[in-house]
């Protein structure tokens, strides 16, 4: 129902008390070691979510690779994978320090040589699904022929700006019909798509009306803002009613106890995507709620694709 087309990264995580200065060494108290990436990350949580998902990616020809592949077997996530002889599987760093938040760093390789012509080729995939998730970690012209396919076969079109690009222009904005930036993710896409110039941070003083406002910029599409730590902010474009959702409103965020909000963004917007597609013709606002709770308990467990979410860890901890 779900088709993924992202990135696979194997995630390097170490915890530790303060992030080191230039020039300084400091000790882990954990490390960690995992398959990740924004593109696989959300795949795996869409498939929890227990909505029939599928991903199309790249790797190396090399053992991480082939850890890769082992994990989406034992996951029983279809994958369709464009192996590259020359380029080497993803990875990253990251640093985590005592108040869970992560520093990133990604060399995103054989990410950037998915090929429009490999997407194209799993067309298969596209017309036997609802949905399309998409991120911003591979090659942009990729990312182009995933979103032509899916207008080609009238699936809805979910996108995670994430990292924002400078080849991510209004052309390709306009054929998304959802998008789940982070702030600093929604920030840069104001400055890029509409001139509008807002400091991330500043965000957190906005209120509802101003939110609204500025998402308005983006064009016509359903911007699903996330606030980290404080929740999230739904704008639908004006005079669009769905069900008795109002045109904007804020989530609340649950209450968990965050230790790593590694991977949080990439819960959501799987776990969004799954509930939009099991949700049919219920309001938004219970999909987003379902993502926002996805997104809290992952908070509560260091790691990102490996630890995601099971819907019925939602269940027992939130109530059905
Ligand atoms: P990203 O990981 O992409 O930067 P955010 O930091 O905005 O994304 O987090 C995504 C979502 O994760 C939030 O909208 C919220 O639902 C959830 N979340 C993150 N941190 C917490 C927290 N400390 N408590 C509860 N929910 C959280």
């Amino acid at each position: 129902d779900v088709v993924v087309v992202g990135s696979y990264v194997q995630d390097h995580i170490w915890r530790l008390d303060r992030f080191p200065q230039p020039g300084e060494t400091r000790r882990a108290a954990a490390f960690h070691t995992g398959p990740g990436g924004k593109g696989f990350n959300q795949a795996v949580a869409c498939l929890r979510q227990g909505v029939a998902s599928a991903f199309i990616g790249a790797l190396g020809d090399d053992a991480l690779g082939a850890v890769a592949q082992r994990f989406a077997a034992d996951e029983q996530l279809p994958c369709r994978w464009q192996i590259h002889a020359e380029r080497s599987t993803a990875t990253s760093g990251i640093f985590v320090d005592r108040d869970g938040a992560p520093m990133n760093v990604v060399q995103l390789d054989a990410n950037e040589a998915l090929t429009p012509d490999f997407v194209h080729a799993q067309e298969d995939l596209f017309a036997g699904a609802k949905l399309l998730l998409l991120q911003l970690e591979n090659d942009i012209a990729a990312t182009r022929a995933a979103l032509q396919a899916a207008t080609r076969h009238g699936l809805l079109r979910l996108m995670n700006p994430a990292p924002v690009r400078a080849e991510f222009d209004a052309d390709l904005l306009a054929l998304c019909d959802l998008i789940t930036p982070n702030e600093t993710e929604f920030a840069q896409l104001l400055a890029q798509i509409a001139g509008v110039h807002v400091e991330a941070g500043s965000l957190a003083s906005c209120d509802d009306a101003q939110l609204h406002a500025l998402a308005r910029r983006l064009g016509a599409l359903t911007v699903v803002l996330t606030l980290g730590a404080r929740g999230c902010f739904v704008s639908h474009a004006d005079g669009e009613r769905r069900g008795d959702t109002a045109v904007c409103y804020r989530l609340a965020p649950e209450r968990v106890e965050a230790i790593d909000a590694t991977g949080a963004g990439d819960a959501f917007s799987g776990a969004l995507a799954a509930a939009i597609v099991r949700g049919q013709g219920r309001p938004f606002r219970a999909a987003v709620q379902h993502a926002n709770r996805v997104a809290a308990l992952s908070t509560e467990r260091a790691g990102t694709a490996p630890v995601m979410p099971r819907y019925e860890d939602v269940e027992r901890r939130f109530g059905a």
